[in-house]
């Protein structure tokens, strides 16, 4: 059958001709701009993940994340990484930590690393003692000055990310992964500056970069197309937040040099004292910006979960993440241990 179209032949108007076209409500509907369906997750691949954690600081943070841990490990992500304290704070504690990830549980941890307030041999050192526990990725980070304030590189120390990339190699072949912004580092002199840096980190060695965490989809979009420009081929993996507390995350964000959007404080306004909304809220927020992203293409995602479970696990759900043991799910950690896990963030700062 011959499909070409002739002359007089149209297609049917949907919204009727012009004069039988209704008005109102129905007419914007039928006639209006449309938002293009979002992909039915069905017809995607499940997305790889990787879930990132803090070290706790007391017991019940502690029992925190072990519950948060619990929950996640179903879901089997690429790799769960833990942060290292600004200045290396953390040293015991994230170490402790991904020890105890690498020999508790099925998961493949992966600790963090900064160069700050460090001789070359001291970072080798903890290094040295991640290989020897088996673990075999780094996420290496320059890291910033413990009070604030401008970084300056410690005397005998490795200066920036990418020297630490040369050295973690030197000390063994270590999978490496850096960090990377799509709204730019807050001290970079240019967008284009800050993508020679990054490809300085991964001409040293790094094979994955994690973004910052950021709201708009095309600002990510932006981003990796201005990567690839750079001829800049590794995964580019996007730092998805979860926002359960916005007036933290809203100050956090103005000194990591996030952008909050205006149509995000709207969205949140009114519910400072209000958690349980706020999570519900958040749980929106961050699905709309995940479908966004793997609509577009983008196939992994890296969860700040601030060692709270559930939100997370209910993007990645909505992303087609399904537990690997159907049969033995995780059980949900329920509104009383969020609602602790929520006052107990407040504490703590994300990155
Ligand atoms: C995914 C992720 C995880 C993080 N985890 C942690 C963590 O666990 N602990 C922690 O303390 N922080 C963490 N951070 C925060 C990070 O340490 C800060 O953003 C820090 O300010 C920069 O680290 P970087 O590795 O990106 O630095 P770099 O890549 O070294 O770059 C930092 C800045 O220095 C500039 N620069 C680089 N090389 C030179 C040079 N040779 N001369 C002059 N300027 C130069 C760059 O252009 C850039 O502006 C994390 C950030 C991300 C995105």
């Amino acid at each position: 059958m011959n499909h070409s179209p002739r002359a007089g032949d149209e297609a049917p108007d949907p919204a009727g001709s012009p004069a039988s076209r209704p008005e109102g409500a129905l007419g914007r509907w039928l006639t209006g701009p449309r938002f293009g369906a979002l992909p039915a997750p069905a017809a995607l691949p499940a997305p790889a993940l990787s879930f990132e954690f803090f070290p706790p600081k007391t017991d019940a943070l502690e029992a925190q994340l072990w519950t948060c841990v619990r929950r996640l490990e179903p879901l089997a992500p690429r790799f769960v990484s833990v942060t290292y304290g600004a200045g290396g704070t953390t040293q015991a504690r994230t170490h402790a930590t991904v020890s105890r990830l690498a020999t508790e549980t099925s998961l493949t941890p992966a600790a963090h690393l900064t160069c700050v307030g460090a001789t070359r041999d001291e970072v080798d050192e903890v290094a040295r003692g991640y290989w020897e526990a088996g673990v075999r990725h780094i996420v290496a980070l320059r890291g910033d000055a413990p009070a604030g304030g401008d970084y300056q590189p410690h005397p005998g120390g490795y200066d920036y990310a990418a020297d630490l990339v040369e050295g973690l190699l030197r000390v063994a072949p270590f999978e490496i992964s850096v960090a990377a912004y799509p709204e730019i580092h807050p001290t970079a002199t240019s967008a284009d500056h800050d993508l020679d840096n990054l490809r300085r980190k991964l001409d040293a060695g790094a094979t994955r970069a994690i973004t910052q965490y950021f709201f708009e989809g095309e600002t990510f979009l932006r981003f990796i197309d201005r990567a690839a420009a750079k001829g800049i081929t590794v995964p580019i993996v996007p730092g998805i937040l979860p926002v359960s507390n916005f007036a933290q995350v809203s100050k956090f964000s103005a000194m990591c040099g996030t952008t909050v959007p205006a149509w995000m404080a709207k969205l949140f306004e009114g519910l400072d004292h209000d958690p349980d909304t706020r999570r519900m809220v958040a749980a929106t927020v961050a699905a709309e910006q995940v479908r966004l992203l793997q609509a577009n293409g983008v196939d992994e995602f890296h969860f700040y979960t601030l060692n709270r479970p559930d939100l997370t696990y209910a993007i990645a759900h909505l992303l087609g993440a399904r537990p690997v043991s159907p049969t033995a799910p995780a059980a949900p950690s329920g509104p009383v241990e969020e609602a602790r896990a929520d006052k107990a963030a407040d504490t703590v700062a994300a990155g």
